[in-house]
């Protein structure tokens, strides 16, 4: 069976080296000595805070890239590689999340490129998807979800797609404090489960993972993960609280 995957996004945060510290400290004293035995942890924090990260050791929590270019090396100002990330301790890489899309343009060729050099550099991607409320209430969630999967995962091959989760993130629920229904998710899970089921043999699938992700806190981990048995979920704000987000990672793990 797959373990199943809680994922911290820090997103543009904390704002220092000196208050990263204090996250890890807090980070620390939640994980130490526990062992989260059907769970896999990963914080994504900012690239530069990587080495301090990593200088602490966890044993249970992986580091994670929220973003890397497709690129190998070369004039990309301001981009870090699929490579470097993994070269500087990463293990995994976010991939198509909705603030990437909203803020800097990127759409589902850009998401292929990028999930193409990631896992060609031996990281785990968690793919993000999700429809708008505009595209929800026209009906189009359906489309969105299929044309975002295809989109994102062309030539990605049998053998590779393990190395890949799937995150379902309606835009309309990240950072905004409004939650789909279970049912809602449900549908979303059978939508994605439909789209990969026509681009992957059965054995390949059940290895892929699928996230919740948007405005998640623990008392709504049973709403959006376990009632309708989601593999994990991928969290934002809450992930800023260590205490908050094992208290995530530990209700997924007890069920
Ligand atoms: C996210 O960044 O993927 C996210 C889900 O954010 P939040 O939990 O803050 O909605």
């Amino acid at each position: 069976m797959n373990k199943k995957l809680v994922v911290g996004n820090l997103k543009m945060n904390p704002v220092s080296p000196v208050e990263f510290g204090r996250y890890l400290d807090m980070l620390e004293k939640e994980t130490k000595h526990k062992d989260f035995a059907k769970t896999e942890i990963v914080v994504c924090p900012p690239a530069i805070y990587f080495r301090q990260f990593l200088d602490r050791k966890f044993k249970n929590v992986k580091l994670g890239a929220q973003n890397v270019f497709w690129e190998y090396q070369g004039a990309y100002t301001g981009e870090i590689s699929a490579g470097m990330a993994k070269a500087s301790g990463a293990g995994y890489s976010i991939v198509g999340h909705s603030e990437r899309r909203k803020y800097f343009g990127e759409n589902e060729e850009a998401a292929n490129l990028k999930l193409k050099a990631i896992l060609k550099n031996g990281l785990r991607a968690v793919l993000c998807i999700g429809e708008s409320m505009e595209e929800r209430k026209g009906g189009q969630t359906d489309s969105v979800l299929k044309s975002q999967l295809k989109g994102s995962l062309s030539g990605i091959g049998a053998g590779k797609i393990e190395c890949v989760d799937i995150a379902y993130e309606p835009i309309w629920a990240v950072g905004t404090d409004k939650l789909p229904t279970t049912d809602e998710i449900l549908e979303a899970k059978i939508i994605i489960k439909k789209a990969l089921a026509e681009m992957y043999p059965k054995k390949r699938m059940e290895k892929i993972r699928l996230l919740y992700g948007g405005s998640v806190k623990s008392y709504s981990i049973g709403q959006v993960c376990l009632e309708p048995a989601m593999d994990g979920v991928l969290v934002g704000r809450e992930s800023l609280e260590p205490y908050e987000f094992i208290k995530i990672v530990k209700i997924v793990d007890d069920n």
